[in-house]
């Protein structure tokens, strides 16, 4: 490889971010990150790669491509010039190295730009590079990683390279049609052409700490507005917190990150792990015919070994189900589940903080976790909204719900919340619609869906991820189309009658299980959640993994054929679940 011919590096750098004077041996074991103020240094590809791949692993892709000035372009340099001048300093043929490597022994096929070659344009050869990265990843069901760093696309080409934007899409539409992973790691900076197509429209965005990604960039934007930009604008922090990238993420610890995500999302269904089955014989007899899951009120006595037969009065339960100290479902993401990675962002301008969500292992399993997120303290709560999803809550939801179903992940969600926010900026932003398309999906979701109400099921907010194929609820949460405060304001003389309101309402786990709304109710300890946080995860665990294996084995078509059905039972027949009830 060209590019790794050894290159006369001078002994002393000094930062761009706090000036100090570094000494180059130093700072490049560091990663090129500037250990004095945690600065990250543009990387060259050769280098870039050096980081990221396990030793040994590389493999370059062909970087030889006929000449090309489709425009017999000239500035105050032909094209030619330029291009040979950059092959000069960078010892690179073009502005993109490609390869096949594995990364923490996953497999994977990359695209490493770098910016040194004319500002990491992308031109025709560019493209085509990328292009042939992203069908050899299709030929060997492998992920795609493109490493971004570009100002756009390059000049000299005119139109030509604006047509690489569709090309290399086209690529990557080819590759999450085929259920393989795309990746992007936005480096600093990618703009323009780069940072409007493959960067951003690729499954998963990474940007590396200190990255700044955007269309139009500042000076231009300065020029056309003549205002002063936002601190921090365009950022990666300032991308994360607009919902643009999944995840901010330090150079030291890229490659873990991006090891951890080829694990979760390795293409297919992967074997299943040598996870000892802990169901009883009669769990298994029920899944056994997931016809039965469907069925019916079963007899109530079936309840008595599940948990606590102690009735409890509604109220109470509510009052329960919102105790603080009740365990969120971060707490169950570290207690239940192992590994979690979360990802951020709808997309489309924000990062609810009420919805969290992200992959994680299950014993062992790779699956996609979403949940609402409450808190156990005031500022907690304020800062996560109550658990209250806004409409950008509600798409990033779905945006890891066809994530996984793109990629054979189960999906479980983790049900606690009062409701959708019901402020005026989620109207404005289409609060209804949101949950009304996450509803539509689930009903259709190619994978299996597991659904668990650990809290508040606060009516449409909560539905919106509460369409699954098991639909699970712990003996203390409550499960409601409307809070008993509510309801009591409607019905009653005035919302003290929350009380009685919470009572009509049948919103505790054992009526909703004898109303076939829930399937099975997960036992809390003899107090509750909150007081004993560990056995609740311990409970949960077992239950998760009891209704999610035989899951696994029902082809998607029919997991969705059966998930229609069970919510069309609901239409009809519920006289008789009625007469179960006290
Ligand atoms: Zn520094």
């Amino acid at each position: 490889m060209t590019a790794t011919a050894p290159r006369q590096e001078q002994l002393w750098s000094r930062c761009a971010g706090c000036a100090s004077l570094l000494y180059r041996k130093r700072l490049r074991r560091n990663l090129d990150v500037c250990p004095e103020c945690g600065e990250h240094a543009r990387l060259g590809a050769p280098e870039r790669l050096r980081q990221l791949v396990d030793p040994g692993s590389l493999r370059l892709l062909p970087d030889r491509l006929p000449e090309a000035d489709p425009l017999d372009f000239v500035d105050a340099l032909p094209y030619p010039h330029r291009l040979t001048g950059a092959r000069a300093s960078t010892g690179l043929a073009e502005g993109v190295v490609c390869a096949t490597a594995t990364i923490g022994g996953h497999p994977v096929a990359l695209a490493v730009m770098d910016f040194r070659f004319l500002g990491g344009s992308l031109g025709c050869a560019v493209g085509e590079l990328i292009t042939r990265a992203a069908e050899r990843a299709l030929d060997d069901r492998t992920p795609l990683v493109l490493i971004t760093a570009s100002g756009g696309a390059r000049m000299q080409e005119g139109a030509l390279s604006l047509m690489q934007m569709a090309t290399v899409s086209q690529a990557i539409a080819a590759l999450r049609e085929a259920g393989l992973l795309t990746v992007s790691v936005l480096t600093d900076p990618t703009y323009g052409g780069v940072a409007a197509s493959f960067a951003t429209n690729t499954d998963l965005v990474l940007a590396e700490s200190g990255a700044r990604m955007g269309f139009a960039g500042p000076r231009v934007i300065r020029q056309i507005t003549g205002r002063a930009l936002p601190e921090g604008f365009q950022t990666a922090d300032f991308l994360l917190a607009h919902g643009q990238v999944d995840m901010v993420v330090q150079r030291r610890s890229l490659r873990g990150r991006l090891t951890a995500l080829l694990a979760a999302t390795r293409a297919g269904r992967p074997a299943r792990p040598a996870v000892p089955r802990q169901e009883p014989a009669s769990h298994r007899e029920r899944l056994a015919d997931d016809g039965a899951a469907l069925a019916g009120p079963t007899d109530p006595a079936a309840e008595k070994d599940a948990g606590t037969p102690a009735v409890r009065d509604a109220w109470d339960t509510v009052r329960m189900a919102r105790h603080p100290g009740r365990p969120t479902t971060l707490d169950y993401l570290d207690s239940v589940f192992d590994g979690f990675v979360e990802l951020h962002g709808d997309r489309l301008g924000a990062d609810c903080p009420a919805i969290v969500g992200g992959v994680a292992r299950l014993a062992g399993r790779h699956v996609m976790v979403i949940g609402h997120q409450k808190g156990h303290t005031t500022a907690e709560l304020v800062a996560r909204n109550f658990g209250m999803a806004s409409p950008a809550g509600h798409r990033k939801a779905l945006r890891l719900m066809r994530l996984a179903a793109r990629l054979g992940l189960p999906v479980v969600t983790l049900v606690d919340t009062p409701g959708a926010d019901p402020g005026v900026s989620a109207e404005e932003h289409g609060q209804a619609a949101a949950i009304a398309e996450n509803i539509l999906t689930l009903t259709v979701l190619p994978t299996p869906v597991l659904a668990v109400i650990t809290g508040e099921g606060g009516s449409g907010g909560a539905l919106a991820l509460a369409v699954a194929d098991r639909v699970l609820m712990l003996e203390n949460a409550v499960y409601s189309v409307i809070s008993p405060e509510g309801c009591a304001a409607i019905l009653w003389p005035d919302r003290s009658a929350a009380p009685q309101a919470a009572r009509a309402l049948r919103l505790t786990a054992p009526d909703l299980r004898r109303l076939g709304v829930v399937d099975e109710v997960v036992p809390e300890p003899s107090t509750a959640a909150h007081d004993d946080p560990a056995e609740t995860a311990h409970r949960l665990r077992a239950a998760l993994l009891a209704n999610l294996l035989p899951l696994l084995d029902v082809p998607p078509a029919m997991l969705v054929r059966l998930r229609r059905q069970r919510f069309r039972r609901f239409g009809a027949n519920r006289v008789g679940a009625r007469a179960g009830l006290r």
